[in-house]
């Protein structure tokens, strides 16, 4: 990474955190990869359920493997064949931790989420007691507007290349606003206040991670 951008999510990172402080998440800057695995690590009890929400930048800190090294109960729907993913995903949102990235979150402290099962934003609504939030600097924006057009036009396009459905962004790399039954657009969800306080712990990591 550039020095001149890691300097500058070393500075803003903190900031952020504080925002997202004021807004009753817990919050939590870590400048590197492998701090935010340890700071994901400690703040999740060895003892508890673990739900999944699909996660790029989870992926790339290799948080899932991590766990099952010290033999954590984890609801995964990779862990099931596909027709049982329904089921799995709806156990977890009752599992203790629930784990996540986040689409995008402004400089004032606020989280924004598009989803096309809607398993990841209920999470962040209800249903775990805890949800951890893992998310690189790359996906912080000034405000709600410039949230909305990353996801529309930076994340969704790119998540649904991994996908490969039949929808308009997968074949021409841009949104093309669909109803498709693959799109993967069906809920977007701003989370402005955590409530209750703590329920939310986000990892802010000063690394370009995930979409
Ligand atoms: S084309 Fe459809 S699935 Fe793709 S980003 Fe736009 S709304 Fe989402």
């Amino acid at each position: 990474m550039l020095e001149a951008k890691k300097t500058q999510y070393d500075k803003s990172g903190p900031r952020v955190a504080q925002a997202l402080e004021r807004r009753h998440f817990a919050a939590y800057y870590c400048s590197t990869v492998s701090r935010a695995a340890q700071k994901i690590l400690e703040l999740i009890d060895p003892a508890a359920s673990v739900g999944f929400g699909g996660s790029v930048t989870l992926d790339e800190l290799n948080i899932r493997n991590a766990l099952q090294e010290r033999g954590q109960k984890l609801i995964d729907r990779r862990d099931a064949p596909r027709e049982a993913w329904g089921d799995v995903m709806r156990r977890a949102l009752t599992a203790d931790v629930f784990l996540m990235g986040s689409n995008a979150v402004t400089e004032d402290g606020q989280l924004f989420n598009i989803d096309g099962n809607g398993n990841r934003v209920a999470a962040l609504c209800y249903g775990p007691k805890e949800v951890i939030v893992a998310v690189g600097m790359n996906k912080v924006v000034p405000d709600a507007a410039a949230a909305y057009a990353r996801v529309r036009h930076i994340a969704a396009p790119m998540n649904a290349q991994r996908f490969g459905g039949r929808t308009p962004c997968t074949a021409t790399g841009q949104c093309g606003d669909c109803v498709s039954d693959d799109c993967i657009c069906a809920s977007m969800v701003l989370t402005r206040f955590c409530k209750p306080a703590g329920k939310i712990k986000v990892v802010l990591i000063g690394e370009d991670l995930g979409f």
